[in-house]
């Protein structure tokens, strides 16, 4: 970070010295007087983006028409980017025509909240027009202008708007909020995928609670272009159900247990989270967590006519692991760990709950894929003798079932001879 300063400062005391005006502005001075780790630094200037490239040797015009240059110093990129204004947001998203202005203010009145319009120079004196800085002394999230009309122009910074509310804990200001609510149907223009990484900072960042309930109560997600198959009802009870998530380290689990309060089915996620424009490794991730839910709720239906006990539950838990892998039943286990006590032990009033049985009887499996069985299906024709077919995988998911319960050994001797045992009992 101090580093990160020092290149900026460079760039900013060259546009300074070549008789331009050049600030930090944005995320980097909200972030810095708040006392948290900045991540990236913004420059405004009022050097034009040919003035700027002219004065740097390595530029790379990232947004020129914008006015946005990326300028590289000490190995790191500045977006250095052109006093401008903005008009004819006839998208509600994008402006259609921006225009170069010689006045800070204008540039910092173009922008979506007074927390984020500040800017500074390198004598560390605030520009700041609009009161950011007392905005962010008093925890709260208020628009540049008229709320109606800055959220008419750009439909998304309704999300951003409750972004930062949630991952800042910071209260929204009376009028931003009634001009969010104004305008929640505009949300429709906007892509599901800016949606989405809005949604992702949100549940992912450090006070998810808050951002669900500000979601749930602001209506912006049923009118979104993304399906919404919950009523508004559902989604409230959703964001007070889950009020353990923020104790979940990994994103995956965060939805995991989301969509689980939402009640979605394991069939239904991956098809969701893939319109919702999730990545596939989390859209996987999630139905994972999601499939060993339902084993799980199975597990605690014993059906009639079937053992049922401690020893019965542990061998179909294991069934279960096997099935869906350690990863997505240990996931499961610790979104299960963070539901309320009554839904957590639900099956377990004054037992020792299942759920922490199962995590040791996991935690006790010996093996937990085919890759680790001591034997191979080739193996297995062999030492039968009998040609391959079908029956070598569900002899080889036997042998992996009875060996990760503990029911046999895992070597080549007692796999083989426990397979001749299934094939003479005919348990193909
Ligand atoms: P972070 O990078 O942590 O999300 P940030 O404030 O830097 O926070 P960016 O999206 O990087 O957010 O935008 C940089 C700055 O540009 C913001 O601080 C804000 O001044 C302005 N800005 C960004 N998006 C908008 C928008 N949709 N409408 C108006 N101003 C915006
Ligand atoms: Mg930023």
């Amino acid at each position: 970070p101090a580093a990160m300063a020092a290149a900026a400062e460079k760039v900013i005391t060259g546009l300074i010295r070549s008789g331009h005006e050049a600030y930090w502005v944005g995320g980097c001075i909200r972030d810095e007087l708040l006392g948290r780790p900045v991540h990236d630094m913004d420059i405004t200037t009022s050097a034009h983006p040919d003035e700027v490239t002219a004065l740097f040797p390595r530029v790379i015009p990232t947004g020129i028409a914008h006015g946005t240059v990326t300028v590289l110093e000490d190995g790191q990129g500045f977006e250095v980017t052109t006093y401008r204004t903005e008009s004819g947001y006839a998208d509600h998203r994008r402006p259609e025509q921006v225009s170069f202005v010689t006045d800070v203010t204008e540039d910092l009145r173009r922008r979506d909240f007074t927390i984020n319009a500040i800017c500074c120079g390198p004598d560390g004196l605030l520009v700041d027009p609009f009161g950011g800085e007392r905005d962010l002394e008093l925890g709260r999230i208020r628009c540049v202008g008229d709320a109606r009309e800055r959220f008419e122009e750009d439909a998304l910074r309704m999300l951003r708007c409750l972004r930062f509310a949630a991952v800042l804990d910071f209260a929204i200001a009376k009028n931003t909020w009634r001009g969010l609510l104004r305008q929640r149907d505009l949300l429709a223009h906007i892509a599901a995928e800016r949606v989405r990484a809005e949604l992702e900072r949100i549940v992912e960042g450090p006070h998810p609670v808050r951002g669900l309930g500000l979601l749930s109560r602001s209506g912006l997600l049923p009118r979104g272009k993304a399906p919404f198959p919950w009523t508004g009802s559902t989604l409230a009870a959703a964001a007070a159900g889950v009020s353990g998530i923020g104790e979940l380290q990994s994103a995956h689990l965060r939805w995991a247990l989301l969509l689980h309060a939402l009640g979605t089915p394991a069939e239904e996620a991956d098809g969701l989270l893939r319109a919702w424009t999730f990545p596939g490794a989390t859209r996987s991730a999630v139905a994972g967590v999601l499939r060993v839910r339902e084993a799980w709720t199975a597990l605690l239906e014993v059906p009639p006519g079937e053992p049922g006990g401690t020893e019965a539950l542990r061998r179909r838990w294991i069934a279960a692991v096997l099935r869906h892998g350690t990863e997505a039943a240990a996931g499961w286990l610790t979104v299960l760990a963070a539901l309320p006590a009554a839904e957590r032990d639900a099956a377990a009033p004054d037992a020792p709950p299942l759920r922490v049985a199962a995590q040791s009887w996991t935690a006790e499996m010996p093996l937990s894929t085919l890759a680790q069985l001591a034997v191979s299906g080739g193996e297995l024709a062999q030492a039968l003798q009998r040609r391959p077919g079908p029956w070598v995988g569900a002899i080889l998911s036997g042998l992996l079932h009875a060996a990760a319960c503990g029911d046999i050994r895992n070597d080549n001797q007692s796999l083989l001879q426990e397979a001749k045992r299934m094939i003479e009992h005919e348990q193909l």
